[in-house]
């Protein structure tokens, strides 16, 4: 990092504007709380804003973000867009109408471009001052869709985004101090009731409920549940619950 403030002082965003036909309204009259963040797994993001913006595909995000920072708008935030598909967050199961779409032009393998996420990251503090967005329910699609899917993947630096408040990761004390391990069945179902309680659906087979937690949190771990994946998701559970008024101790 050279001289000046860290992420700050940039040029304000490059949004251009196409319109995605794959829209309509939001049910019930909702507005956004969710965001959720996808890649494309396409060759460039001018294929990637031809296939959102095809009628015979069905798909859409609310924004497409290419590797050199622009910005494309595609459906306007009011309106719900489809890019969550099958799949909940906390009691949210209609996704796409509670929450915004933005897809990351990225194959799925290769780095994120740092004017890339310098761009996702002014949207987004855009996006939380224009809706209550709490930075919890900043989350990836392989979140909300356990096993179904996995961006934005294992290049996503989910620990950025936290530092500039625009999503969550375990205090590092939580790590530190992993809990007690009980017998494996035991843990299985604490770890699942916590994931729930953070916001992870569980019904999922507690592999992938388990994998889906560490491509995000803990990546590149291997094995069986562990005391320190219970500590990171009690840490997580016990700050950020995705009901607020549920007493979780
Ligand atoms: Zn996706």
């Amino acid at each position: 990092m050279g001289s000046g403030a860290v992420y700050s002082g940039r040029a304000q965003l490059r949004l251009t504007t196409r319109q995605s036909p794959n829209c309509g309204p939001r049910r019930d009259g909702v507005t956004p709380d969710i965001v959720v963040l996808h890649y494309t797994a396409m060759a460039s993001a001018s294929a990637a804003a031809d296939t959102l913006c095809n009628p015979d595909t069905q798909v859409s995000a609310h924004y497409l973000i290419a590797e050199d920072g622009e910005v494309i708008s595609l459906v306007p935030e009011a309106l719900r867009a489809w890019h969550a598909g099958a799949g909940a967050w906390g009691g949210v199961t209609d996704v796409n109408s509670r929450s915004i779409g933005i897809e990351l032009a990225n194959t799925g393998s290769t780095p994120f471009a740092a004017a890339q996420i310098d761009a996702l990251t002014d949207l987004l503090k855009g996006i939380k001052t224009r809706w209550d967005i709490r930075p919890e329910r900043v989350i990836g699609h392989s979140d909300m869709a356990p096993g179904r899917k996995i961006d934005p993947g294992v290049r996503f630096d989910w620990r950025r985004l936290a530092f500039e408040g625009l999503s969550v990761w375990p205090s590092s004390n939580a790590c530190l101090h992993s809990s007690e391990k009980g017998t494996q069945e035991a843990d299985d179902v604490r770890f699942a009731a916590l994931m729930a309680a953070f916001g992870y659906s569980t019904t999922t087979d507690p592999e992938l409920l388990l994998k889906s937690f560490r491509l995000r949190f803990r990546l590149g771990w291997d094995g069986p549940l562990d005391a320190t994946d219970l500590a990171m998701i009690t840490d997580l559970a016990r700050r950020f619950p995705v009901d607020v008024n549920a007493a979780w101790a």
